[in-house]
């Protein structure tokens, strides 16, 4: 409200000029005092005069110099924007070169797949089937610069690769949990000859009574002949069902295995573990002798499946 107050003032003045003035000069060095009217009519024209110019020259200021804010505004959006564009760009590139990367990952992961499974079948392993997805894994072109209308076709090939290495990710538990089943079947199967070397002095089934050469007689193991103190090894792993003498047996191991398995030992000169213990194949658990029932040196040795003698020679490999 000052600012009103002057400008009020300043207005009343402006009225008051309707007399006239005159305006001196005097001079502090003694010259004559010089005079001039200022007539009414004058001083309005010049002063509108003025004010006109005054205005029009602000006005042309704000003009111009609005006009140049507007513009180096837009300059800077523009150089904003291209910085931001360029960021962009780059960033797509680097986002082809990495998908690019994770493609040739996924391929030798493939491959290695591919070898497992060909070694496996060679050793008889059945596996679980392969996914379709890491079959379809064909796809096409591909840029080599990369545009913001890339990106679409980017997050397209992104998203399949995901699919891609989990479906690889499963196809690899599923072969691992294969192997593993594997491996264990074949620790646990008697299939492990149980001396370093020897010969089949009797075979399983019927044969002709050892002891009178004529009287028929079923023999439920076969007798290895080795020689005496010969190291006896565990045909599978499994757990200690017994280990003692044991009648015509002589000194007797029987372990427990996995799937209906069991083995049976005869005939030792020693044992080397107790009943209960855990036996891994190819443990040592006794040595070749002569005990019990028996006419010279042989391990005399049994397979068991849910308590029925096979015939060894039909799981030994
Ligand atoms: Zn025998």
């Amino acid at each position: 409200m000052q600012g009103f107050g002057k400008w009020k003032r300043l207005i009343q003045l402006w009225k008051q000029l309707d007399g006239g003035y005159t305006l001196m000069l005097v001079p502090h060095d003694g010259r004559s005092i010089s005079k001039k009217d200022l007539h009414t009519k004058q001083m309005k024209k010049v002063a509108t005069w003025f004010g006109a110019v005054a205005l029009g020259t602000a006005g042309v200021i704000v003009l111009l110099s609005s006009m140049l804010y507007v513009r180096n505004k837009e300059a800077n959006e523009l150089a904003a924007y291209r910085a931001i564009k360029a960021q962009q760009e780059q960033k797509l590139q680097e986002l082809a070169k990495s998908t690019e990367a994770v493609q040739k990952q996924l391929a030798v992961l493939h491959k290695i797949e591919n070898q497992v499974r060909e070694q496996m079948k060679k050793s008889g392993m059945e596996l679980p089937g392969k996914s379709e997805l890491t079959e379809k894994n064909g796809g096409k072109g591909g840029p080599s610069k990369t545009k913001v209308s890339d990106l679409v076709v980017l997050q397209e090939q992104n998203a399949l690769l995901q699919k891609n290495l989990q479906a690889s990710t499963h196809d690899w538990d599923n072969l691992l949990a294969s192997i593993k089943a594997e491996n264990y079947r074949n620790e646990v199967t008697p299939n492990l000859w149980p001396l370093d070397g020897g010969y089949i002095s009797s075979d399983f089934g019927s044969r002709a009574n050892p002891f009178d050469g004529y009287s028929s007689d079923y023999h439920p193991g076969i007798d290895i002949a080795e020689n005496y103190g010969a190291p006896v090894y565990a045909s599978a792993s499994g757990y200690v069902q017994r280990a003692g003498w044991y009648g015509g047996y002589g000194k007797y191991i029987k372990i427990s295995h996995d799937y209906g398995y069991a083995t049976a030992y005869g005939h030792l000169s020693s044992i080397e573990i107790s009943a209960g213990d855990y036996v891994s194949k190819g443990q040592i658990i006794g040595y070749v002798g002569s005990t019990g029932y028996s006419t010279g040196p042989h391990l005399h040795f049994e397979v068991l499946l849910y308590g029925e003698q096979v015939n060894p020679r039909r799981l030994i490999k």
